[in-house]
C-alpha cells in the first residue's frame, strides 16, 4: 500500500482548525516517521502549543503560568468591523496626546498620587523610578530587602541596570532607622528604596523600618509594593477588607506615609493586564516621564484599554467585576453549592492561594471536588484544557479560581476522565 500523500493527510486534519501549512508540517513529519496515523496527534500537539483559554482549577488565583490575573472581559465590539481608539489623540484639540493621560487621572484618583505613569511590568516600573531619581548616585536598601521575585527579578540587578549604585544597610533580619541615617550622611543618596518581601516571610528576631520613618531622612523614598493593592480600605468591596490582606502594603497608604514614588504590577492583586505603575509626587513622576527608557517600556494599546477597564471598575466600586476580587471574596457557601451541583466527585474543603508571588503562606478557605487517581494529564487534554492539582493520590479541582460560567465544562471534563 502507498503511504497517503502529504496533502491528502493534511486535508484529513481540517477539523482541527489548524492553518493548512501547520497541518502540512504535521503530515510531513508523520509520513517521514513511517507512521501516517501520527499526523493527528502531532497536529493536535501543534494546536496545543498555541495560546488557548484554560480553566484554572488550581485554586491559585494569580497563577504565573496561566498569565496571573484573569482579565475583566473586554467590552464587546460595537460591530463585526474594526474601529480605532484615541490612544494618542487629544479629542479636545485634535492634536497628538499621550496614552498616559488615559490612565494617570484614574490612578491618581484611586491612590491619592499627584501623577502616575504606566510601563510594561512591575520590574520596568522600578527600573524607571530608580533611573529617574538616582542614576549615577547611591540608593540605600536594607539587606533584608535585596530579594528575588519570580522570573529572575533581583533587586541588586535592577538597581545596577538603572545606573544607580547599591548601598546595603543593616542585616538580613534586622535593619534600623540609624542604619539608613548613617548611609544617608556618608553617601550621595539619590533615593532610599523600600521593597516589599512579596514572596516570602521573615519571622522571629526581625526588624524593618517603615516608610513614614524613612521619609524623615530627606532623600525621596521609592517603595516597591509589588502587588498593586490600591487602598488598604478596599472601598471597591462590599464588606470590610478581607483578613488575609493584612500586612500587604497598599499604594494609597504608602504614599500618605511619605513615599515619593510607589511602584507595582498591574496583574497581581490589582487584577489587570501585565503592566507596571509608577505613582507619586508630580515632580518625581515627571522625572520618570522624561527618561528615553520610558518610550522603550511603554504599554501597548491593548494594555491601556484593559487597564482602563480595570481601573474604571475600581472607581465604580464594582470589585465583583474584577475577576481577582470576585474569586478572592466568593463566599464558601456559594462554592459549596457549585461543587455539589457539579454532580461528580467528592465535595472537599481546600485552601486557595493568592499566588503571583503575593501573600505567601496565606490560604483562603475554599471548596473543590476530588476524584480518585491522577487525572491531571487527561484534564489538560480536554477542550478547553482544565488545570487542577494533585492531592494525595487524588485529583483536586478548586472552584474558587474557576469562573462559575465554566462549571459545566468542569463537570463534563471530570465525568469524561473518570468514566472507566
Ligand atoms: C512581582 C514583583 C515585582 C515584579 O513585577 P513584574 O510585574 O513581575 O515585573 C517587583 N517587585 C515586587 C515587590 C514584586 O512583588
Amino acid at each position: 500500500m502507498h503511504p497517503p500523500s502529504v496533502d491528502a493527510l493534511a486535508r484529513s486534519l481540517a477539523d482541527l482548525d489548524l492553518p493548512h501549512p501547520l497541518a502540512v508540517d504535521a503530515a510531513r513529519e508523520a509520513i517521514a516517521s513511517g507512521d501516517p496515523t501520527a499526523a493527528r496527534p502531532l497536529a493536535e500537539a501543534a494546536r496545543r502549543r498555541l495560546l488557548v483559554p484554560v480553566v484554572n482549577a488550581t485554586g491559585v488565583l494569580l497563577h504565573t503560568n496561566l498569565g496571573r490575573a484573569p482579565l475583566v472581559p473586554a467590552r464587546p465590539p460595537a460591530s463585526a468591523g474594526w474601529r480605532a481608539a484615541n490612544l494618542e489623540l487629544d479629542l479636545e484639540t485634535g492634536r497628538r496626546g499621550s496614552r498616559q493621560s488615559r490612565l494617570a487621572p484614574l490612578l491618581t484618583r484611586l491612590t491619592g498620587a499627584e501623577d502616575a505613569l504606566v510601563v510594561n511590568n512591575g520590574a520596568a516600573a522600578l527600573l524607571v523610578a530608580l533611573a529617574a531619581l538616582a542614576a549615577g548616585r547611591d540608593v540605600v536598601v536594607s539587606r533584608g530587602e535585596l530579594v528575588e521575585i519570580g522570573g529572575g527579578f533581583r533587586i541588586p540587578e535592577v538597581l545596577q541596570a538603572s545606573g544607580a549604585r547599591l548601598v546595603e544597610v543593616g542585616t538580613t533580619n534586622r535593619t534600623r532607622l540609624g542604619d539608613y541615617r548613617a548611609a544617608v550622611e556618608r553617601h550621595d543618596v539619590g533615593a532610599i528604596l523600600k521593597v516589599h518581601q512579596s514572596n516570602f516571610r521573615q519571622v522571629g528576631f526581625t526588624e524593618q523600618v517603615d516608610v513614614a520613618s524613612l521619609a524623615t531622612l530627606g532623600p525621596p523614598v521609592v517603595a516597591d509594593i509589588g502587588s498593586g493593592l490600591l487602598d488598604a480600605n478596599t472601598p471597591w468591596l462590599a464588606g470590610p477588607p478581607p483578613s488575609w490582606l493584612a500586612g500587604e502594603p497598599a499604594a494609597r497608604q504608602t504614599l500618605a506615609a511619605g513615599a515619593a514614588l510607589v511602584t507595582f504590577s498591574g496583574d497581581k492583586l490589582l487584577g489587570g493586564p501585565q503592566a507596571g505603575v509608577v505613582a507619586g509626587s508630580a515632580e518625581a513622576v515627571s522625572a520618570c516621564a522624561r527618561l528615553p527608557l520610558v518610550r522603550a517600556l511603554r504599554p501597548g494599546g491593548l494594555v491601556v484599554e484593559a487597564l482602563q477597564t480595570t481601573l474604571l471598575a475600581y472607581l465604580s466600586r464594582q470589585g465583583r467585576a474584577i475577576p481577582f476580587w470576585r474569586m478572592a471574596t466568593e463566599p464558601l457557601a456559594a462554592l459549596e453549592a457549585r461543587a455539589a451541583a457539579l454532580g461528580v466527585g467528592e465535595v472537599v474543603r481546600c485552601r486557595s492561594a493568592a499566588g503571583g508571588g503575593s501573600l505567601p503562606g496565606l490560604g483562603i478557605d475554599s471548596v473543590g471536588v476530588a476524584v480518585p487517581g491522577d487525572r491531571l494529564a487527561a484534564l489538560r487534554g480536554w477542550d478547553p484544557p482544565v488545570v487542577g492539582l494533585a492531592r494525595g493520590g487524588a485529583t483536586l479541582l478548586d472552584l474558587r479560581s474557576v469562573d462559575p460560567a465554566d462549571d459545566e465544562i468542569l463537570a463534563a471534563a471530570l465525568a469524561a476522565v473518570t468514566t472507566p
